[in-house]
Order: C-alpha cells, then sequence, then structure tokens
C-alpha cells in the first residue's frame, strides 16, 4: 500500500533546513531544502515560494519557483542566480548548510497543468528558465503526449543554466527541441546569436492554435516586447503564461 504523502502549503512563513548546495553556473546555484520524510510541496509544476527574510533591518520577500518536480518528497529545490546588488538573491547565496530558511507558500503561478495543450513553447532569458524547468522535468518524466519547444536566451554560453540537462534531453527525447540564443557567442557557435527575435519564433515555436501554450519568462523589457511579438505571430493572450 502507498504510504500517505502530507502536502504542505503555508501563508506564514515556514523555516526549512538547508541541506546541499550545487553549482550550477558562476553565479547560479541550486539550494536542496528538506522537508520531512513523508512530505511534499503542494504545487502544481509553475508555482512558487515566497522567501523572507530580514536584511539591515528590513523585512524583504521575493519569489522562487521550485525547480524539483512536484511530487518530490522529503525535499524541494531552488535554482537561485546570485546579484551583486540583490537583497535575497545574495541572502541564499550566503547560506551554509544546517541554516534554516523562511519561506511561505508555494503560491499559484503561471502553472502547467496535464492535457491544457498538445504543443508547449518555452521563452526564457537568463533566470526566467526556472519556472520552466519544473515544467519541463515533468511532462519529460511522466512521458506527457506533449511536443516540446526551448527558446533560451542567455548573455554567454556560461550562463546557460542547467546546459547538461538540456543537451541530454535534446538526445534523449525526440519531442523535446532546444535553441540557445547568446548574445556573446563564442566562435563557431551555431546557433541564434543577440537578442530573441520575430523570426526567431516564427522559427522555434510551435504554430499558434488551440493546442498551444507558450510560457514566457525573463527580464520584464524582454518578456514586454516579446509578449507584443508573439502576439503579432498570432497567439492568444490566453495561450501566453507568464509567472
Ligand atoms: C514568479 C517568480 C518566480 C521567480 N523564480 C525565480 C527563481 O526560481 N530563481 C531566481 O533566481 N529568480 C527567480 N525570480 C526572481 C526573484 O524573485 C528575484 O527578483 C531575484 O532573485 C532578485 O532579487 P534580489 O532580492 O536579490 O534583488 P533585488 O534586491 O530585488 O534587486 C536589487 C538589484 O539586483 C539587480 N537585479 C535584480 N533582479 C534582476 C534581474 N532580473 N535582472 C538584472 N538585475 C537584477 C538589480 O541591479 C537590482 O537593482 C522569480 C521571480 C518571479 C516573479
Amino acid at each position: 500500500m502507498l504510504e500517505p504523502v502530507t502536502r504542505i502549503k503555508s501563508k506564514t512563513p515556514v523555516a526549512y533546513e538547508l541541506r546541499a548546495i550545487h553549482r550550477d553556473t558562476h553565479d547560479t546555484k541550486t539550494f536542496c531544502f528538506a522537508l520531512p520524510g513523508d512530505a511534499t510541496l503542494d504545487m502544481l509544476p509553475g508555482d512558487y515560494l515566497y522567501v523572507h527574510a530580514t536584511v539591515d533591518g528590513k523585512a524583504v520577500k521575493r519569489p522562487y519557483t521550485p525547480s524539483s518536480m512536484p511530487g518530490a518528497t522529503g525535499y524541494f529545490d531552488l535554482t537561485v542566480k546570485r546579484y551583486e546588488t540583490g537583497t535575497i538573491s545574495k541572502y541564499l547565496h550566503g547560506c551554509e548548510l544546517g541554516d534554516r530558511v523562511l519561506m511561505s507558500g508555494p503560491n499559484s503561478g503561471g502553472h502547467w497543468v496535464d492535457g491544457m495543450a498538445k504543443q508547449v513553447g518555452f521563452v526564457a532569458g537568463g533566470t526566467g528558465i526556472t519556472p520552466m524547468i519544473s515544467i519541463i522535468r515533468w511532462i519529460l518524466a511522466r512521458c506527457l503526449p506533449v511536443e516540446l519547444f526551448l527558446v533560451f536566451a542567455n548573455k554567454a554560453e556560461a550562463d546557460i543554466i542547467f546546459r547538461e540537462e538540456w543537451d541530454k534531453d535534446v538526445r534523449e527525447h525526440a519531442n523535446f527541441h532546444c535553441y540557445h540564443v547568446l548574445e556573446q557567442p563564442p566562435a563557431g557557435w551555431s546557433q541564434g546569436t543577440g537578442r530573441i527575435t520575430e523570426t526567431t519564433l516564427r522559427a522555434q515555436l510551435p504554430e499558434p492554435g488551440p493546442d498551444t501554450v507558450i510560457f514566457l519568462c525573463g527580464p520584464p523589457p524582454m518578456t514586454d516586447a516579446l509578449e507584443t511579438t508573439l502576439k503579432a505571430i498570432g497567439h492568444s493572450e490566453q495561450s501566453i503564461i507568464l509567472p
């Protein structure tokens, strides 16, 4: 018989112990937090938690989307980029194993619901990839009959979060397609360069239609511009999902 699972959702902050830290890129780390053995976060892929802290005497909170899959028991992961002048990202990067970090949620974000589309585009800039990680992992792990198209923009190759995972997914899943766009490409780079353009979106994303949704996340100037472009291509407002 399956053991019952405790599903955690809390409006008030709960302290979670930091159990492991993995370096992903030069400025991004994945922080693994402990849950009681039979517990899981009560969330859909793409939902987010608030991290709370008191920094310089001020109470602050910021949203973070767990990169671990919903349903993971005993732990969850946050993948966080450190900004030199950032408040909570710097606080998290300064945490050590055993520290307890206050978080509330999960809260409902732009999430995936099984069956919502047969073709899914993901347009991400930098850490905008984080809400998409758990959605992509979820769909591929469950072998759902969905075609996935990721367009991922970064400054340089060293900034690509989970690069090895994307390369592996392309090799192992015929329904996963990935196109990188770099502002500063290395010599011999064969994928996109500069910024994500309308031409890139037309070439790399599925056609607009009732079976298509597009997740869009990144710095606000990028998402504002690309939301307009996606609509000009013919993607309806309700088919474009923001965090
Ligand atoms: C729903 C949602 C989910 C999110 N999930 C994640 C996640 O999983 N992982 C993650 O790393 N982030 C995620 N973010 C972004 C995160 O919430 C914070 O905004 C980010 O960590 C910066 O917070 P901070 O307190 O460190 O910086 P702040 O104190 O808010 O900003 C201070 C300075 O940091 C710099 N800075 C902050 N954000 C940016 C940026 N996006 N681009 C360039 N410079 C910036 C700027 O110089 C800014 O003036 C998410 C955002 C949303 C809305």
